[in-house]
């Protein structure tokens, strides 16, 4: 079994190169690459990643799995061993479930659709892409259809990036959310908005880079096993345990981008980078579920990076670095500014609070096209009047719609929001219980220091990798079911404090 055991690890390990030489890849296309690689390097990324899915879905590999399931089911439950022969059966189901030809349709078609919807959107033409996207409706059914033992068809798509998360219970979770934030968002903007003028005034680039990664390493982001470069839109990508890289882009004109960009990204390299070296080369050596990760950037980049004990810490040292802008602005100014809540039509640009129903929108219109309830042509108008009962605004043209996001233009219809807004739930429920075990977090957060948590995060969530699902996690660390009681605790203690609101 040993040997046999390490036979599969070997196939694993390589198929982990390849995938993280194309990660190489395409980080380099997203920074460095000059316009005229595009061809080639798409070349290169789609030889990379056929070879190492072909290499995955081996036959040699379910034998070997079909060889090894008594062995991992007659170890510890939480042996790694186990986990990881677990995990890569999940895995390999799913990849070898999905026809070849299907996927192949699939990504034929979203490369098309795609660029379909970079001509659509600057002419604001969602005719144009309609046909695609009945088309992407009808494979993404497909897929799930691959796996027929579903409760929900989008549950097969959901479990692709939040394993064992079901449409039943994140729609009841995100129903309940909407119920309290809907009236939360409109009792504080029926109020006079913050002044956030400051913030637009001129930030040089540089001094803005050196801030960020400043806060960003005293959070714990390591250097030695990372760096930070510029991009358009900001991602973070692992090439292995020692080299974890960041991106952000700066807006010389608006001080809130980059910094909280940064803040963001290192929570998602902070994770990466607390995965037990053990577990690398493995599928076990990934975050465990878009959900988690997106609940790490989150914690990092609002409750802790948008926090007032935070600030009280880093606010002085940035009026040092500015002080022609910010020098006649108060602590408390620049706490609300950072903190404005508003309601806008551009999910990218939200707030902490109004963030969610963006996701939420999304979600659910996600779902009633894949449950047939909605037909695409419909989905403009259903766009626009969920809008109009959420947050009280109209979008003037579908490109600040239906034409917004690249996601459905992109990809399947279905399981690409949700992990966003769990995102936000897991993150005030890990932090709840970094702040049971450690009640002084929150003033060692004002001195700058940030070890205690970051200690916490990576003993009960980082070290572990794929080894627990999000749902096993949110089990040995609250010993319940996901909630969202603290999410709206910290919401609710937060901002109805800033904005005054009984
Ligand atoms: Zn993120």
């Amino acid at each position: 079994m040993k040997n046999k055991l390490q036979n599969l690890k070997n196939i694993l390990y390589e198929v982990d190169d390849l995938q993280k030489a194309a990660a190489v890849l395409y980080w380099d296309q997203s920074t460095y690459m000059p316009a005229g690689g595009a061809v080639g390097r798409g070349n290169q990324l789609s030889t990379l990643s056929k070879v190492a899915h072909e290499k995955f879905v081996d036959t040699a590999v379910g034998k070997l799995l079909d060889d090894l399931q008594p062995y991992a089911d007659s170890l510890p439950d939480d042996d790694d061993d186990a986990r990881l022969i677990n995990v890569v059966r999940r895995d390999y189901d799913k990849a070898t479930k999905v026809p070849s030809t299907l996927l192949a349709e699939l990504y034929g078609h979203v490369a098309a659709s795609y660029q379909a919807w970079t001509k659509a959107r600057p002419s604001n033409d969602f005719e144009m892409v309609r046909p695609y996207l009945e088309k992407t409706l009808d494979l993404s059914r497909q897929i799930a259809n691959c796996f027929p033992d579903y409760d929900h068809i989008a549950d097969p798509l959901i479990d692709r990036s939040d394993e064992g998360m079901k449409t039943a219970v994140i729609r009841q979770i995100f129903s309940d959310l909407r119920t309290e934030l809907v009236p939360l968002v409109q009792a504080i903007t029926d109020l006079p908005e913050p002044d956030n003028s400051f913030l637009f005034k001129h930030y040089p680039e540089q001094k803005q880079l050196d801030f960020g990664m400043k806060a960003a390493i005293q959070y714990g982001f390591d250097t030695h096993r990372g760096r930070q470069d510029k991009t358009h839109h900001p991602f973070m990508t692992s090439f292995g345990h020692g080299d974890i890289r960041i991106t952000t882009r700066v807006n010389e004109h608006r001080f809130d981008d980059a910094l909280f960009s940064t803040l963001h990204e290192a929570g998602h390299a902070m994770y990466e980078m607390g995965i037990r070296p053990e577990l690398d080369r493995t599928p076990l050596a990934n975050g465990t579920s878009s959900g988690v990760h997106e609940s790490q950037s989150r914690l990092w980049e609002n409750i802790v990076g948008r926090s007032y004990e935070f600030w009280q810490h880093y606010y002085p040292q940035l009026q040092t670095v500015f002080p022609e802008n910010l020098n006649d602005v108060s602590l408390d100014a620049f706490y609300r500014a950072i903190n404005k809540v508003s309601k806008s039509l551009i999910r990218t640009d939200a707030d902490e609070v109004t963030y969610n129903l963006h996701v939420m929108i999304r979600f659910d219109l996600s779902i009633q096209l894949l449950e047939g309830t909605l037909e695409v042509k419909d989905l403009p108008e259903a766009w626009n009047s969920r809008y109009q009962s959420d947050l009280g605004l109209q979008a003037p043209n579908d490109v600040d719609g239906v034409l917004q996001d690249v996601h459905w233009y992109s990809g399947v219809i279905g399981g690409s929001f949700q992990g966003y807004t769990l995102g936000n739930i897991m993150s005030s429920l890990f932090y709840e219980q970094a702040l049971k075990a450690h009640p002084s977090i929150p003033a060692e957060i004002a001195q700058g220091e940030f070890g205690t948590l970051h200690g916490w995060l990576r003993e009960n969530l980082y070290q572990h990798g794929r080894k627990y699902t999000a749902n096993e996690l949110i089990k040995r660390t609250t010993g319940g079911d996901l909630t969202i009681t603290p999410y709206l605790n910290y919401l609710h203690g937060k901002f109805r404090k800033l904005y005054n609101i009984s």
